[in-house]
């Protein structure tokens, strides 16, 4: 026995039996068993008594012999947290415990305890369980929810009174989040998105939206999908508009989520300035965009000592009589990267203006298909050839027209390896 076995034995918290193994050890009364010993053909035994007697059993290191596994535990009762792997890796739940366990604060258990105290008073102050997340969310992310981690209850619970009592002038006020949802890749939202993410009651999302952002949406949410199809007529600006109103005033809290920044090519602007002019509360999170997330993930600096000393985020979106309504003479220059929203379908365009207003046919050319998704994709030419290119790659939207000497890095810098999908 090692000494830390020897010393349970002594105090009676462990039985030790000192003779081998034996069937009848396994009888159908036990909860649980785990096999241990260092000799796999004892581990099978006991297993296999275990089986017969119908009674859950573990195998260390042997997972095919294994009923359940047993996950990492954090635990600050009543509060448990629980990691399991499958038994793929035990010893990636005991990191990821490290981790959780560092950023729990310790008091949380006292807090879970504190909340089960003040529920049933609650309950019988709000009526409506929907009243009832919210204040409990106010609590638990704001001031009241830290006095009880600092080890003020009886403060907290007088504090509670003040918000019981705030709650019933303010009910049936809501409010709209517009939200960056950023490129594609959920790690680039912002962490004031996720958390407006995970409070919202409705979303109405684009289709720019990458589907791993979505999940990550408080899954209770009503979800209204106000984009584009290409060939589907899209939900039209002025209904958006009207929906999020509609639903701020019946009191929900409306996320409406955009790709990239709501303030570059995404009528955030109008959007907000509607919801002004009808009194509605809103906030605005900035999402990374897409000019930024493509150049991160293709591996191409925006700006450049050498190369860049100025940025332009221009549109590539036709007018209505089918022209683009650009300042040609200030695009077409040197020692500048020009970065075009929209612009896969105006490329052959875009690339002859350019040259016409005299840029080089040479100048490098990128073009980046769902930069920071999993199946990025990037197609480089220069201004002569990059609409033949990407035609006969196939691409299609959403992507991003990145034009300059910037583009001639991208070999060297390059660093983000995508996983075709299909
Ligand atoms: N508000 C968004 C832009 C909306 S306009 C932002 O800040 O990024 C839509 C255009 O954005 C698309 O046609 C495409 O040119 C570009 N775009 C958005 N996400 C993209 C992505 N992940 N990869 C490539 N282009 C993207």
């Amino acid at each position: 026995l090692s000494d830390a076995l020897a010393g349970l034995v002594e105090r009676h918290e462990v039985q030790w039996h000192a003779r081998p193994f034996r069937s009848e050890d396994v009888s159908a009364d036990l909860a649980l068993v785990l096999a241990a010993t260092d000799e796999p053909e004892v581990n099978r035994q006991v297993a296999e008594q275990a089986r017969a007697q119908g009674v859950l059993v573990n195998v260390a290191d042997r997972r095919a012999l294994c009923d359940f596994a047993l996950p990492a535990v954090v635990d600050r009762p009543p509060l448990q947290v629980a990691i399991g792997t499958g038994g793929a890796s035990p010893l990636l739940a005991r990191l990821l415990r490290e981790r959780i366990e560092a950023i729990l604060p310790s008091g949380l258990g006292e807090l879970a305890g504190w909340v089960d105290a003040q529920r049933e008073r609650v309950r019988q102050r709000l009526a409506h369980p929907e009243e009832r997340r919210r204040l409990w969310e106010e609590v638990l992310e704001g001031p009241l929810g830290e006095l009880v981690l600092a080890g003020q209850p009886e403060r907290a619970a007088e504090l509670l009174e003040d918000l019981l009592a705030r709650d019933a002038e303010r009910r049936g006020v809501g409010e709209v989040y517009l939200v960056g949802a950023g490129p594609g890749d959920p790690d680039l939202l912002t962490l004031r998105a996720l958390r407006l993410m995970q409070r919202a009651d409705v979303v109405l999302h684009d289709r720019l939206v990458a589907p791993a952002v979505l999940d990550l949406v408080r899954r209770e949410a009503e979800r209204i999908d106000v984009g584009k199809k290409e060939g589907f007529h899209p939900v039209p600006q002025e209904r958006i508009q009207a929906l999020m109103v509609e639903h701020a005033r019946a009191g929900k809290r409306v996320l409406r989520l955009k790709g990239g920044d709501p303030f570059v090519f995404g009528r955030g602007g109008e959007e907000i300035a509607h919801l002004a002019e009808h009194g509605i509360p809103f906030q605005v999170v900035p999402g990374v965009t897409a000019a930024s997330g493509c150049a991160a993930y293709a591996g191409i600096p925006l700006t450049h000592r050498d190369h860049a000393q100025l940025c332009i985020l221009a549109t590539g979106h036709r007018r209505r009589d089918g022209q683009l309504e650009l300042p040609w003479d200030a695009l077409a220059r040197p020692n500048q990267t020009l970065v075009f929203y929209m612009g896969l379908h105006t490329l052959p365009l875009l690339s002859e203006r350019l040259q016409e207003h005299g840029l080089s046919p040479r100048t490098p050319v990128a073009v980046v298909h769902r930069g920071t998704w999993r199946d990025q994709r990037v197609v480089e030419g220069t201004l002569q050839d990059i609409a033949g290119r990407v035609a006969e790659a196939g691409l299609r939207p959403p992507a991003l027209v990145v034009v300059g000497e910037v583009v001639r890095l991208r070999p060297r810098l390059q660093w983000f390896v995508g996983q075709p999908s299909g």
